[in-house]
């Protein structure tokens, strides 16, 4: 560490909270980006497989983003709500016709939390009721209210909450009731489950939020159509499903362009989330609801930044990018080569316990011979990749699962060198 870099952290550490944790023994300090790398402050060029939790959807730098916003921030930094928005506007129409919403309106936010706290305001609001359902293992954010429905200790720093919150399974983890059971008996059984919960209730239940594929909880995947015949369960009970697509949304999962489309064609969800991504950094989240759910909300409001006109533009020009480049196809394609690399490393390395997830969405769990999650493994990894170029992210209940998530343009060649360092930190894990 240099000087500078030591003296950065220290102040780091002496100003801002102890719980915004840091990654690595010796903090990174990314002060630049291009395509699918970013550079440190000490000139060190790094594949980026993390992209800042999947928030760089397309391209570090994307020159098309860049024009964009800086062509608005020419004319307007910034108006209101409480006036017409011209790329807000467009951005509000492309996102209601890409989001398979039925009648759908939109609203924007400032972050992926903001909007799970709207969300969640509109499903008890239209309901009538502050009694909700979440999955285990899940993470939404770090308001009040989303915290609220998030069911993972090491994000969760009170007990107290706004909302009633019954948890209800959906994705397997290894020590976990029915996590043994193979796909279709362990749908069946989360099915059951919710039934079961949903009985002894015995009240009016606004909504269930749950994540296409877990993010924060180490990209843990719900078998393909079970969010689906969830719908079914909750459509008898007329309850809301919200699909939190923070993480899952435009495409990353490769397969579809919404994690909820892998959960079958029983409909869409009433209310989708979204923010990441959309924005390619600028922070931009939104709320696609059902009209009728959107438009439930009694009283005026206003939203001094969501949805700016400078986010908006730059998140058009980001989506614009990603469409006309088929990232979606690339993730599906790149995706592919990565997880067939990957998957090399089960059985062969043998604290490789599990391969998972979809498209550019990977994650690899660690565990010792006898089952117990090896989160020191997994800091291990990041220091190893780390030193060779590579940026991955972990996760997890137990911060024992390596999450990739890179650039959705990542190339061929890159999917393959960066698959190439992680292998050789995975055998060094194995050999310790
Ligand atoms: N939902 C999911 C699925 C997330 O992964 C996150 C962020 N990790 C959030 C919500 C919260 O988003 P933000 O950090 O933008 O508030």
């Amino acid at each position: 560490m240099t000087d500078a870099h030591a003296e950065l952290t220290k102040r780091h550490r002496a100003v801002l909270p102890e719980w915004l944790s840091l990654y690595y023994d010796e903090p990174i300090d990314v002060v630049r980006g291009e395509g699918r790398h970013v550079w440190d402050a000490e000139g060190n060029r790094y594949l980026d497989f993390f992209g800042g939790i999947l928030t760089t959807m397309t391209a570090h730098a994307l020159p098309e983003v860049t024009a964009a916003v800086s062509e608005q921030a020419g004319r307007i930094l910034h108006t209101s709500t409480l006036y017409l928005n011209r790329p807000m506007i467009e951005l509000a129409e492309r996102v209601a016709e890409l989001s398979g919403v039925e009648d759908p309106r939109v609203f924007f936010t400032t972050s992926g939390t903001e909007a799970n706290d709207t969300a969640l305001l509109l499903a008890t609001g239209y309901r009538g009721s502050n009694q909700v359902l979440a999955l285990r293992n899940s993470y939404h954010g770090r308001s009040f209210s989303a915290l609220a429905v998030t069911g993972n200790r090491g994000w969760l720093p009170t007990s107290l909450s706004p909302l009633r919150t019954a948890y209800v399974h959906a994705t397997r983890r290894r020590g976990a009731p029915f996590a043994g059971l193979p796909d279709e008996q362990f749908a069946d059984a989360c099915v059951a489950d919710l039934e079961d919960v949903l009985d002894q209730l015995q009240s009016n239940v606004a909504c269930l939020i749950a994540e296409p594929v877990q993010g924060v909880g180490g990209f843990a995947t719900p078998p393909d159509g079970l969010l689906g015949r969830f719908k079914e369960v909750l459509d008898r009970h007329g309850v809301l499903w919200i699909s939190d697509e923070v993480q899952t949304g435009w495409g990353r999962t490769g397969e579809h362009f919404w994690g909820w489309q892998a959960h079958g064609a029983r409909g869409a969800p009433d209310i989708v989330t979204f923010a990441k991504g959309i924005g390619n950094g600028l922070s931009i989240g939104g709320v696609v609801a059902r009209a009728e759910i959107m438009n439930s909300l009694s009283a005026n409001s206003i939203s001094t930044f969501g949805g700016s006109p400078v986010t908006a533009a730059g998140a058009l020009a980001n989506l614009d990018y990603l469409l006309a480049h088929d990232l979606p196809g690339n993730a599906a394609r790149t995706g592919a080569v990565l997880r067939a690399q990957l998957d090399t490393a089960l059985g062969r390395i043998p604290v490789v316990a599990d391969v998972r997830g979809k498209g550019l969405m990977i994650g690899v769990e660690l565990a010792r011979p006898d089952g117990a999650p090896a989160p020191e493994l997994a800091a291990f990894v990041l220091e190893e990749t780390r030193r060779n170029g590579l940026l991955v992210g972990k996760g997890g209940l137990d911060g024992n699962v390596l999450r990739i998530a890179p650039p959705m343009s990542l190339t061929e060649p890159e999917a393959r060198e960066g698959a190439g360092i992680l292998l050789d930190a995975l055998e060094k894990a194995g050999r310790r």
